[in-house]
């Protein structure tokens, strides 16, 4: 069965939240993202010792070299994150169109792939309105004190 995730994250790869700031974070996710019988979705908070990849499954169809502009296969990619086991300490790769160095942050993904010691994920919303809005999260971003982002993701 397919299973949809909505993660929010902040936009600074290594910058964690207080627990009091993630524990109020979470409250205004579950009330913003309701769930009638208390069953049909699961929001979960996590703090990563190390950066962690907040990877959009299904829906990454696409990396892109910003400094070749080479597609970068998914292969590769995932391979890559597979022998990290989803956490880095170092997010410098070595590019396999052009031997480029560089941050796996900074790479184009389409859809949108994150890196993160913090997250707020909701699998399977119950609410219509499926994704956060822009004003959403900019109010998670004031709560937690820093701005964040959504990944979306579907595996
Ligand atoms: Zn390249």
């Amino acid at each position: 069965m397919s299973e949809f995730y909505i993660s929010a994250i902040p936009t600074a790869v290594h910058w964690q939240p207080t627990s009091a700031a993630a524990e109020a974070a979470e409250v205004y996710v579950r009330r913003i993202f309701p769930d009638p019988d208390g069953t049909m979705q699961e929001v979960k908070v996590e703090f990563h010792d190390r950066i962690a990849v907040i990877h959009p499954g299904e829906n990454l169809e696409r990396i892109t070299c910003p400094r070749c502009r080479g597609d970068i296969s998914l292969d590769w990619f995932d391979a890559l994150v597979t022998l990290a086991e989803g956490e880095f300490d170092n997010l410098d790769g070595t590019m396999p169109c052009c031997g480029t160095v560089l941050p796996l942050d900074t790479l184009d993904y389409d859809w949108p792939c994150g890196y993160a010691r913090f997250e707020i994920g909701i699998r399977d919303a119950c609410r219509p309105e499926y994704e956060f809005t822009e004003a959403e999260l900019a109010e998670l971003g004031n709560i937690l004190g820093h701005p964040v982002r959504q990944i979306l993701a579907h595996f």
